[in-house]
Order: C-alpha cells, then structure tokens, then sequence
C-alpha cells in the first residue's frame, strides 16, 4: 500500500463514525449529507471554505455550486488540476439559509474532523477561502477577527504549516472586479507549494 492509499484508508476509518454525525446543531437542521471533504489524500495544497452550500448538501461534494465552479475555473488557470489537491470546510454540514456557522458548530466539527483531516494529509500548504474559514482556524489568536480584505495574498506561518487566505468565491461572484486577485492569489498557492518540493 502507497502513502496515498494509507492516507486515503486513515481518511475512510475518520470519517466512518461521523456519516450521521448529530453531535452539533447542524446535524439535525435538516442536512442531507455530511460533505467530509474531496481530493488527494496526500495533497501538498488544501482549501478550506466556510461550509456546504445547497449544491454540496445535495450531491455531498464540497465547492459543486457556482462558487465551485468559479474555483474550478481559476485553478484551471492557475494550473492546479484539482485532482491534486484536497478541498473541504470548517464544517461539513450545510447551516440553514447558508447562515454562517456558530463558534459551537465550528468547534465541534473542527475538533472532530477537520483538524484530523490536517493531521494526515499534512498539506504544506492551506488555503483559506473567506473570512470565516481564516478566522476559525486562526481561534487562538488574539484580539479582533482578521480582515480577509487586509490579510488576503498575505503568508501566515502556524506551527509548520503555511497558510495563504485568500477570497471566496461566493465573494468574488458578488465582486467580479476582484476575479484577477483571486486567480493570482491561487497562482501564489501554486507556486508556493511548488517551492516545497
Ligand atoms: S457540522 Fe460536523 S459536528 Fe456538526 S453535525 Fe455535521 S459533521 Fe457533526
């Protein structure tokens, strides 16, 4: 068995106990299906949004809907083939009327999921798409939430891994005249990974 497969297996066995998770809120708020998360069990690169949308609930893959097809476009252009990478959420359930997840789900679904999901993928590189995903995984920081139009482009080092925030693309759905940002942005993950190996 390769690395990828062990991983892909350590993956499978995490996400066994959860495939009706009730243990926040969002598990009995009318979710359809626990959207763990796709891609490359070994990736170099991962992105991390906020939560599912209706798209994801339904077909139970993250970044399906139009944002991820804005996602997809920009990879594309960038030149990441998103086989390679590994895309998935603060949480894995999708909120009622897409509200924003609360401190209690976040935590909870983190605790469980997400934060293993680091563990063995050991991404050298993560991507944070939004204001909600950057400020979740950056909980131990202190004072104000970060502003994702301050910090977005700019390189965060926590513990050994690198994190890049970049926009939403729900964000840049709404804001078409920040596409060119969001595409560098995913250009810079691109070669800052690319420095890794
Ligand atoms: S969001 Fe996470 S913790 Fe909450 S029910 Fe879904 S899988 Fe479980």
């Amino acid at each position: 068995m390769n690395i990828r497969e062990k991983k892909q297996e350590l993956l499978n066995k995490l996400y066994e106990p959860y495939k009706n998770c009730i243990l926040c809120p969002l598990g009995t708020l009318g979710r359809k299906n626990v959207v763990f998360g796709e891609g490359n069990p070994d990736a170099d690169l991962m992105f991390i949004g906020e939560a599912p949308g209706r798209d994801e609930d339904e077909q139970g893959k993250p970044f399906v809907g139009m944002s991820g097809q804005l996602l997809n476009k920009a990879l594309e252009i960038a030149g990441i083939n998103r086989q390679d990478i590994f895309i998935t959420n603060i949480v894995k359930c999708r909120p009622p009327n897409n509200r924003l997840p609360t401190e209690l789900e976040s935590t909870t679904c983190k605790g469980i999921l997400l934060y293993n999901q680091i563990r063995i993928i050991k991404p050298k590189i993560i991507c944070t798409l939004g204001s909600h995903a950057l400020n979740s995984l950056m909980v131990t920081t202190k004072g104000e939430p970060l502003k994702i139009t301050k910090v977005r482009g700019k390189i965060i080092q926590r513990d050994k891994i690198t994190l890049l925030p970049i926009y939403h693309p729900a964000y840049i759905l709404r804001n078409r005249s920040e596409l060119i940002t969001f595409v560098n942005d995913i250009k810079l993950a691109k070669a800052l990974t690319d420095e890794t190996k």
